[in-house]
């Protein structure tokens, strides 16, 4: 028993599933069944030619260029870090010191409370209602709080907290705001324009959803400069390196390439969402690259079991309380017709 107590203590964050390639179908992590931008592939050969003796950029500074440019924001306001999860830990370690409060609402992404376990703060999980919208204590100020997270979209429902709602919470809530958009990419609307205006408005992103680069390792954000020059002191000093930053930079100036994916992921998203409501299910309207499916009467762990053992991974969300259900990701046209053939058979 030699690390900390509230390391022993924990359970640890459990990530979905990872089989061999090639062993299942997998719909259970998000991921983009499509190759990325053959520019990505470009990318990396070319600066693999160049070598690898020197440590990378320190900053990241052509991938926040390129951002930037995409974008229309300053460059300072940028940071990356080695996938969202990296910018995820930094800004607790930033803001949340030991003993102090974390609030996140629940169902949702589930790394953010073992951060602030980590870190030794506590975490406040506030439920949100039936239509998936915040509960009014969600904006309340309270003592100690240092940090709120909040996916939109949301995982594991795919539905989003207005824009106009995020700016009102922020401007009632005592500290940073952490609006996560790793699904942005797939939904109507963004809050990056928010940062600006609101100093407490914080936006984090990923290169392993929209950009099918799960593998790479790269997230980023945006917040006003003076937030970012705190994190720059707390994160590892070569967060990134030097394949990912030039990979990461050809991956955002692709535009056409996003813009493709972006409609069929799309199209088979609806393809899901109405064959999954075909089979009985309760489907929320998703603005992500999956679908939160809840059954009103058939149990859904059997469910996943018997996909499981045809070789169809989905992922299986218990949050007790708040009930459980399957989370499916969007595949291509196949894999998802697939997936409802099995379903229905299962059901
Ligand atoms: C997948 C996911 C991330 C993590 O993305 P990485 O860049 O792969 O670490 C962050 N937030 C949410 C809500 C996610 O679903």
């Amino acid at each position: 028993m030699y690390a900390r107590t509230e390391i022993e203590s924990m359970a640890g964050y459990v990530p979905g599933e990872q089989p061999k390639p090639g062993e299942a179908v997998k719909l259970n992590t998000n991921e983009n069944p499509y190759r990325a931008s053959d520019r990505v592939y470009e990318a990396i050969r070319t600066v693999c030619e160049a070598g690898l003796s020197r440590y990378p950029n320190a900053l990241g500074e052509p991938f926040r260029e390129a951002a930037a440019e995409v974008y229309g924001v300053d460059l300072n306001m940028i940071l990356c870090g080695n996938g969202s999860d990296d910018i995820l830990t930094i800004l607790t370690r930033t803001f949340v010191g030991e003993g102090e409060l974390l609030r996140l609402p629940r169902p949702s992404y589930i790394l953010y409370k073992s951060l602030a376990e980590i870190q030794g703060a506590r975490a406040e999980e506030l439920r949100f209602d039936r239509y998936w919208q915040l509960p009014p204590e969600f904006a309340q100020p309270k003592e100690g709080l240092k940090l709120v997270f909040l996916p939109n979209p949301n995982s594991p429902s795919g539905t989003v907290i207005a824009k106009n709602k995020i700016l009102e919470l922020a401007e009632q809530l005592p500290c940073p705001l952490v609006v996560d958009e790793a699904y942005a990419d797939f939904a109507e609307f963004n809050c990056i324009d928010l940062v600006a205006k609101c100093e407490k408005i914080i936006i984090t992103r990923t290169l392993s959803k929209a950009y099918s680069l799960a593998g790479l390792r790269f997230g980023y954000l945006f917040a006003q400069s003076h937030l970012v020059e705190q994190m720059v002191k707390v994160k590892d000093s070569y967060n990134c390196d030097t394949l990912s930053i030039a990979a990461a930079t050809a991956a955002i100036l692709d535009r056409d390439w996003l813009r493709d994916n972006r409609r069929k992921l799309l199209a088979t998203r609806k393809r899901l969402t109405d064959g999954m409501r075909q089979l009985g299910f309760h489907v929320p309207d998703s603005q992500a690259n999956f679908t939160w499916n809840v059954h009103p009467t058939l149990p859904h762990k059997p469910i996943y079991e018997f996909l499981k053992r045809c070789g169809y991974l989905v992922r299986y969300m218990d949050y007790a309380e708040c009930g459980d259900g399957l989370r499916i990701s969007v595949g291509t046209d196949e894999q998802v017709d697939e997936c409802l053939a099995l379903i229905e058979e299962a059901g």
